[in-house]
């Protein structure tokens, strides 16, 4: 599956700190794909991707694709941020649940937020030094 990508003119306000282990995230999410880890100790599937599982502590993690789907679970409107993520503000934050699970805060796209139960999809937003991820509404099916 691949994500939508949208483009935002401009650096990343803060890059991320890619290492080893987080650097298959970002190549995913390059590729246009979101990914995360699940514990094979215990199957918890959580967001970010993490080595130790924060369910049962084991190290033994496995990548899986999610789908981007989800629900808008809460949004709130930045009208003062910080400057470095300024730039076109003022902004939308969403807590999407994920439609297999985990729960994850991002920045959602659009003028005004989206009622909160909206249906959301998350899509890779493309900037001039690298990716990023943000939530949209999902198209009608
Ligand atoms: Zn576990």
């Amino acid at each position: 599956m691949s994500l939508q990508t949208v483009v935002l003119p401009g650096r990343r306000g803060i890059p991320p700190r890619v290492n080893t282990f987080t650097a298959r995230f970002w190549t995913a999410l390059e590729e246009g794909r979101l990914e995360s880890t699940r514990c094979r100790a215990c199957a918890h599937l959580g967001f970010p991707p993490r080595r130790i599982c924060i369910a049962c502590g084991a190290q033994d993690p496995e990548w899986v694709e999610l789908s981007g789907a989800g629900v808008l679970y809460s949004s709130t409107v930045i009208h003062a941020g910080p400057s470095l993520y300024w730039a076109g503000g003022p902004y939308t934050v969403g807590i999407i649940d994920l439609a297999e699970g985990p729960r994850l805060v991002t920045r959602v796209l659009g003028s005004l937020p989206p009622p909160i139960g909206s249906r959301m999809q998350i899509v890779v937003t493309r900037h001039d030094d690298g990716c990023l991820f943000a939530a949209i509404p999902a198209a009608a099916p």
